[in-house]
């Protein structure tokens, strides 16, 4: 997965040369032929035993074979000259950049229209099976910032439209955007509801607390660590719930449950846990009652009575990142999620795989492998690109939920004992794997494959193990934590 665009345009050289080249010479970056800046990244892949050259320049071969440097170039014409040699045989590529005057850039059209236009006449809609909602009319490469997902049959207000969006009105004070695409016209006009009566039971591996309403509202959860808590904020309802019965002493992980009428439409839920760790959690709707599943802790933490979900990200045609040398990422995260299933199961967990080979399963797919296996917790193993080639920008870790950060903080802690720097840990990312509240999850954002110093300890298998025996160890560090 890339956190940002790559920055130069990836061109081959296009002449074949007529017989084997040797020692090999393929110029993986080379600027554009007409240039704005002083300096230019030039990023080429040779035998990793030969000698590199730039413009006569001693180069650092890594193990990979990739080499470069940034390239100062002046006004006008310059030639790039890449020389490589071994056992008295020289390969050598030559071409030209011309720099021209910053004033004479194209000019980019940025000009991005950001407004919604309002509807005069407002009208309902219902949301269909996958709808999520968003925070504002905002877009990036993973989508607009999430409020979460919401279940199917829920009527909302659409009051505006943004592009492929609708604005909807959730209450007086509060408006979210929906993909239209999830959404189907009905014709209703939903006034705000009273709440009905809530239940607070032990199912078993869970604990269930319910609220009956005249008809599905829309909802938004979110977490909060210090204390364990999980709120869910119901759009259009006042309080009518006279009666919130715990119909046992003998909750799982719940301590005690409690409301807010945060505005005159607003209805906060409002879920304690007990002790200092969540395990996951499903809100959703049977019938018109708002059901909420808050799962128990494992019966025993130890690794070997635990389900672990990992994923190998990418996959099948979607290779990910490439690295210079020509290293593709899915394979990379096979590799490490295979060598992490091994050592978990050497301590006797069970693992479950998103995908054990080079098959492309969707994120919808990849979610259904783990949620189905009810996993304990899940990690999805990505290695990153972007910026500079000749920078390290190092590991990152990433979640969406507050209640991911400690296994979050774990992996991050563990990982940067491999040696590397340090991208940083990333919350409310928005990445589709890290969406479940079922269990607690993590991304790994490896190292940078597009760094020549990453992609060379990337492509030592010594590191891959080293990076798996972190992984473990921080899972095993969460557990231990979790069990005090
Ligand atoms: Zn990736």
């Amino acid at each position: 997965m890339k956190l940002f665009h790559v920055f130069a345009v990836v061109a081959l050289v296009t002449a074949i040369p007529s017989k084997a080249e040797s020692p090999r010479l393929k110029i993986y970056t080379r600027p554009a032929d007409t240039v704005y800046t002083a300096e230019v990244n030039v990023v080429a892949v040779t035998e990793p035993e030969a000698k590199a050259y730039i413009n006569g320049e001693d180069m650092h071969v890594f193990p990979t074979g990739s080499f470069g440097m940034p390239v100062q170039v002046k006004p006008g014409v310059n030639t790039i000259t890449v020389r490589v040699g071994k056992d008295g045989e020289t390969t050598q590529k030559t071409f030209t950049v011309f720099r021209a005057d910053e004033s004479s850039r194209p000019k980019k059209n940025i000009e991005v229209d950001e407004s919604t236009t309002m509807f005069v006449n407002p009208f309902s809609v219902e949301t269909l099976s996958g709808a999520y909602l968003q925070y504002g009319n905002g877009d990036d490469r993973l989508g607009g910032s999430k409020m979460g997902f919401i279940d199917e049959n829920i009527i909302l207000k659409v009051i505006g439209r943004k592009g492929s969006l609708y604005c909807v009105r959730l209450a007086a004070d509060r408006l979210a955007y929906i993909p239209k695409v999830y959404t189907r016209p009905v014709a209703d006009n939903p006034e705000v509801v009273n709440t009905g009566s809530w239940q607070i039971n032990n199912i078993g591996d869970a604990d269930r607390v319910t609220i009956s309403l005249p008809r599905r509202l829309a909802y938004q959860y979110f977490t909060d660590i210090d204390p364990q808590t999980i709120y869910i904020d119901l759009f259009g309802a006042t309080d009518n719930s006279n009666w919130m019965t715990q119909r046992t002493l003998d909750l799982g992980i719940i301590d005690y449950v409690d409301f807010r009428q945060i505005s005159d439409d607003v209805y906060r839920v409002i879920i304690r846990l007990k002790g200092k760790y969540q395990w996951g959690f499903h809100v959703g709707y049977e019938g018109k009652v708002l059901t909420v599943d808050v799962r128990h802790a494992p019966r025993s933490l130890k690794l070997k009575d635990l389900t672990i979900g990992l994923d190998a990200g990418h996959g099948g045609k979607y290779p990910g990142a490439i690295s210079p040398s020509g290293l593709k990422e899915k394979d990379l995260n096979l590799d490490i999620v295979l060598r992490l299933k091994d050592l978990l199961e050497k301590r006797g967990a069970k693992v479950v795989l998103t995908r054990d080979s080079d098959i492309g399963p969707s994120m919808a797919e990849r979610k259904k492998v783990w949620r189905d296996a009810k996993v304990d917790l899940a990690v999805s193993v990505h290695n990153n690109s972007g910026g500079s080639p000749f920078s390290a920008p190092g590991t990152a870790v990433l979640y969406k939920h507050l209640f991911d950060r400690m296994l979050a903080e774990c992996v991050a802690r563990r990982l940067l004992q491999t040696g590397v720097n340090f991208f940083g840990l990333v919350g409310n990312f928005n990445f589709s794997l890290n969406g479940p509240t079922e269990f607690p999850n993590v991304l790994v954002e490896g190292l940078f494959m597009s760094s020549l110093e990453e992609e060379s300890r990337l492509a030592d298998p010594s590191y891959r193990q080293l990076m798996a025996e972190k992984i473990v160890a921080a899972i095993t560090d969460y557990l231990n934590q979790a069990s005090k």
